[in-house]
């Protein structure tokens, strides 16, 4: 019997909005035969953050080879630092029936939204409830410094003019709503 091919589901929106929780949460749900990418980048590990679960970390060199090598679906550079979506894990889940989800800024979506058919991906654009709420939350994380802390905000700000590129944009106010909220939707769509 053929294999159904499965989706890529993105989640974006801003650094801080609480894009990693929800994955988190999401990728628990069983009945939706998920496969989290974990992305390469150049940045420091946060305090808790492993390697291979995270983010594969690597140093510029790998990173650059890897553009070279053509092993990279999408890249950018945030903040000083890249980070890029690896194509071979991707693209066998996907064939192999695995629904992907993928957490990556805006640049990342526009190559994506390049490769892939309209049917072939679902899209949620996650949005803080304000941006002072946003400003809050990266400053609770206790990751960044005032720089990383303003630099942050300003690419929020351009992103968020990219929402209506998505399919859907949920406001977490709070995560176990948006978390519900974007399960439902991917339930209804892997049921057509
Ligand atoms: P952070 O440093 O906060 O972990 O991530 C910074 C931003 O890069 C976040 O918006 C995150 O979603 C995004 N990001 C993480 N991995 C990738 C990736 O592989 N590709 C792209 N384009 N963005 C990514």
């Amino acid at each position: 019997m053929e294999i159904k091919k499965g989706k890529i589901i993105i989640i974006s929106g801003p650094s801080g909005v609480g894009k990693s929780t929800i994955v988190k949460e999401i990728i628990k749900n069983k009945n939706l035969n998920l496969k989290f990418s974990v992305s390469l980048t150049t940045r420091k590990p946060r305090l808790g953050e492993i390697n291979g679960v995270n983010y594969y970390f690597v140093n510029k060199k790998d990173f650059l080879s890897a553009i070279k090598k053509g092993e990279l679906l999408e890249y950018t550079v945030f903040i000083n630092n890249y980070y890029g979506t690896k194509k071979n894990d991707v693209d066998k889940w996907i064939n192999n029936g695995y629904n992907v989800l993928l957490e990556i800024e805006i640049e990342g979506v526009k190559q994506i939204l390049k490769k892939y058919k309209k049917d072939e991906l679902i899209s949620f654009f996650i949005m803080p409830p304000s941006l002072e709420e946003l400003k809050k939350r990266i400053k609770n994380r206790l990751t960044e410094n005032d720089n990383s802390i303003k630099l942050r905000l300003e690419r929020a700000i351009k992103e968020i003019e990219f929402k209506s590129y998505f399919n859907h944009v949920i406001v977490n106010n709070i995560c176990d709503n948006a978390k519900e909220e974007i399960i439902k939707i991917i339930k209804n769509y892997l049921n057509k």
